[in-house]
């Protein structure tokens, strides 16, 4: 009878352990300008380097790494039963390319002074649209991303040193896709919109999505919009056709990502191999 207890008692604590697995799951490649999804059941709370993350009740949170990040990161996950794992995140090193771009309109690439003021105008803006990310915290990016356009030519990739005319400009933080104007672009993952601008300097036409916990997605230089400031989107939903308004020398799409105030990769999205249902992984 004693002996019976014991293995009673013993599946007991087996059962108790099981059920509160202390496993993180990390989907994704750690590596400047890559975002990562990540799962730990009974997770309480999940903070990486001192800054707490959005944590979905299923324990799937999300986080990213800038073009210019380095070194090791520490990601902490404290659980429900109070214990907590630390997990040393080295990034591997990424080198960017160099594209010169010659053929830009001049006024482009040194705007003139009479656009300065809408230029500042339209700076505010985003910042206002951008002062609400992190707000949102439905998790939209659960069910994975999507290519925002079917097929055409990578003409630009994330991170590469962009020279304009000669002059070095700032990073470009986003995937160039060359693809005939009027292509329908589709939202890559559901979100509510936070700003669709019209005929913005740089930007044209543009739409930037939030997908909650700090994720945004940028969509530019579009011919004609189809959705509105505020509207919610579906994946896979058209949200604008494709065009070539603002700083753009031919009809693209320029997709852009980023986690809070991050740059990340669009192609860190695409190669993501997020399972069917993730919340119940
Ligand atoms: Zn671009």
């Amino acid at each position: 009878m004693k002996f019976q207890c014991r293995h009673i008692l013993m599946l007991i604590i087996l059962l108790t352990a099981v059920s509160y697995s202390q496993q993180i799951k990390l989907y994704g490649t750690l590596r400047p300008g890559n975002l990562i999804v990540g799962k730990a059941d009974n997770a309480k709370v999940v903070i990486l380097d001192n800054k707490t993350l959005a944590l979905d009740t299923s324990g799937v949170f999300i986080f990213g790494f800038d073009r210019n990040a380095k070194g090791t990161h520490i990601l902490k996950v404290i659980f429900k039963n109070k214990k907590s794992v630390s997990k040393k995140l080295k990034l591997k090193r990424r080198k960017y390319k160099i594209q010169r771009i010659n053929k830009m309109k001049q006024a482009l690439v040194t705007p003139p002074k009479y656009a300065l003021k809408k230029i500042r105008l339209e700076s505010k803006m985003m910042k206002e649209a951008r002062s609400k990310v992190g707000k949102l915290k439905v998790p939209y990016f659960e069910q994975g991303f999507i290519r925002p356009v079917k097929g055409g030519k990578l003409t630009g990739v994330f991170g590469s040193q962009r020279i304009l005319n000669g002059i070095p400009k700032s990073p470009h933080n986003g995937l160039d896709i060359s693809v005939p104007k009027g292509t329908p672009v589709k939202a890559s993952a559901g979100g509510k919109v936070l700003i669709a601008g019209n005929k913005f300097y740089y930007n044209g036409n543009f739409v930037l999505i939030d997908h909650g916990f700090g994720l945004t997605t940028v969509y530019l230089h579009f011919n004609k919009l189809n959705v509105k400031t505020g509207q919610t989107v579906k994946k896979g939903d058209i949200i604008g056709y494709v065009g070539t308004t603002g700083r753009s020398t031919g009809p693209h799409l320029h997709w852009g990502v980023k986690w809070y105030n991050k740059r990340i990769d669009p192609m860190s999205l695409l190669n993501l191999k997020l399972p069917k249902n993730i919340k119940n992984r």
